[in-house]
């Protein structure tokens, strides 16, 4: 299929994309590396009249270090710069971890990180990793700029605290603590498929190996990413043993989500891969912590 007739732009600021926004508000789009939104358009799911291509704006593509451990990622950086970046790598294992996970090499040379984040899939790794991770967003307009937590930016089913005429341009990760472990585990039918349930988690633990901070995050149980907050209770100041940990993932199943079926699984499956997935993650992120 064809995408309906729309005007293109080719800014190559963030001033000058700013501009076009303001000026088309809800008539344009902008586009990253299309790998969702030209599909969406070719379903005439999406009809923008206006495409404000961001694929000219070199400002918006570098991943750097950020203070105190931290790193910042521009909008448009592919998922295959972030895939083979080594400050990545060191400082956010859980996002080196998610990235092959992501479609394929083909689609990750295209799609970028911002696109994944604004496209807010219920379905996608970076969304539900950005929340296990307190991931901040800066999102800038004509008017100015603001910043959002990753908890506050999604709003429901591909639908974020984006206005039409803003885009996002940078996302920051905040340094992991000391003796803090990671784990990403999730099903699909076929490797490189969206999951049918995904599930991030992050323990710190402190000096005597009781979790500090624990947090739980699904992708494919929601219109957004769900956070656990009844397991990680069960966890909070206690050592993770293995007991605790499957009662943390029970809980996780029977209280913290609310799955619907659809033609790829039904909610009881779903359900049973939280309950797998949520044990195996926090089995290995309490391994990673204690290291
Ligand atoms: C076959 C297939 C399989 C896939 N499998 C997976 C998967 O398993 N996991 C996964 O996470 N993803 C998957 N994806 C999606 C892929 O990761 C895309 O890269 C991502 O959804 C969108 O990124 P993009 O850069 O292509 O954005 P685009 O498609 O260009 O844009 C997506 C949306 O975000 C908006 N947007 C983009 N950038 C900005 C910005 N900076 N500011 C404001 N709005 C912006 C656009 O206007 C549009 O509405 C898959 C895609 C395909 C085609």
């Amino acid at each position: 299929m064809k995408p309906p007739p729309f005007e293109y732009y080719n800014p190559t600021t963030v001033d000058e994309a700013l501009s076009l926004l303001a000026e088309h508000g809800y008539d344009a789009k902008p586009l990253a590396g299309g790998q969702s939104l030209i599909p969406i358009m070719n379903f005439r799911l999406a009809q923008p009249a206006i495409l404000v291509d961001l694929n000219n704006i070199s400002e918006l593509s570098y991943i750097q270090p950020d203070k105190g451990g931290g790193v910042r990622l521009g909008a448009m950086t592919r998922h295959h710069q972030v895939e083979h970046d080594p400050l990545i790598a060191e400082r956010a294992p859980l996002i080196f971890e998610a990235m092959p996970k992501i479609a394929t090499s083909q689609i990750r040379s295209r799609g970028t990180f911002g696109g994944s984040i604004a496209h807010a899939d219920p379905s996608a790794e970076l969304v539900a990793v950005s929340v296990a991770l307190d991931g901040r967003f800066r999102l800038r307009s004509q008017s100015g700029e603001r910043e959002a937590s990753a908890s506050e930016f999604f709003l429901g089913i591909f639908t974020t605290l984006l206005e039409p005429e803003e885009l996002l341009v940078e996302v920051t990760f905040p340094a992991m603590p000391p003796r803090t472990g990671w784990a990403l585990m999730e099903v699909a039918r076929r490797p490189h498929d969206f999951a049918l349930v995904g599930v991030a988690a992050v323990i710190s633990l402190d000096d005597q190996e009781r979790c500090q901070d624990t947090r739980i995050v699904f992708l494919s149980v929601g219109d957004g990413p769900v956070t656990a907050h009844h397991a990680a209770e069960i966890l909070k100041g206690q050592v993770p043993t293995p007991e605790l940990m499957r009662a943390a993932a029970e809980t996780a199943a029977a209280e913290d989500i609310d799955p619907s079926s659809d033609i790829h699984a039904s909610a009881a499956y779903r359900r049973h891969l939280v309950k797998v997935l949520t044990r195996q993650a926090l089995e290995l992120a309490f391994e990673r912590a204690k290291l």
